[in-house]
């Protein structure tokens, strides 16, 4: 495993200050455009997130075709489908949770990150404590989210890099028989598609 323990966990003392410096810099030296950086941040927080995923997700429950294609190449077909494209040319596939399997993501290099279905990366995810204990105890791990993983589940523990990364298919939810893809959507979250955490009940 790549960890020195060297790597710092503290974030920069004011991070949104340093940020708008560098910004305010490379904007007077003319290396980037202002429109186009609002361009970016705009369509990473408003169109490209993981309302993406969730439409994948609940896709692949109502479809069972759809659900195996996506687990070998999960990159072209969301791009066939819902026109789903990546901004750094990574591949993706996903992995389904069943009753025997539980899987999560982790990068324990850097950060990398499905951006095309999961948009940005939460600030955890990144974090050194999360890169390293998900892989050393994964069920302690999940068990801090909230997700209590039974015993005789396995998890397996996924390792992004910059050429492959993964989204989690999770569990569907009981009850939801006869759901709508719009229905289903509601019970995807975020941290689910990670593997952090299950799908909604939608009992709750
Ligand atoms: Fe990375």
């Amino acid at each position: 495993m790549p960890h020195d323990g060297n790597e710092s966990t503290k974030p920069p003392s004011d991070p949104a200050l340093r940020v708008k410096a560098l910004e305010s810099l490379l904007v007077e030296k003319g290396l980037v455009d202002p429109e186009t950086l609002d361009l970016l941040v705009d369509t990473y927080e408003h169109k490209i997130g993981p309302q993406n995923g969730a439409r994948v997700v609940a896709r692949a429950w109502l479809d069972q075709d759809f659900k195996s294609s996506i687990k070998i190449d999960c990159s072209s077909i969301i791009k066939q489908v819902f026109g789903f494209e990546g901004r750094q040319g990574e591949h993706i596939i996903a992995v389904e949770n069943t009753s025997k399997t539980h899987n999560v993501v982790v990068c324990t290099l850097c950060s990398c990150y499905p951006w095309t279905v999961l948009g940005l990366p939460p600030v955890w995810y990144k974090s050194a404590p999360y890169r390293a204990r998900i892989v050393e105890d994964p069920r302690s791990v999940l068990a801090e989210f909230g997700t209590d993983i039974p015993l005789d589940k396995n998890i397996l523990v996924w390792d992004s890099t910059s050429e492959l990364r993964y989204l989690v298919i999770p569990e569907r939810p009981r009850g939801t028989e006869g759901w709508s893809e719009e229905q289903l959507i509601t019970l995807i979250t975020r941290n689910s598609m990670i593997g952090v955490e299950l799908a909604k009940d939608p009992a709750s």
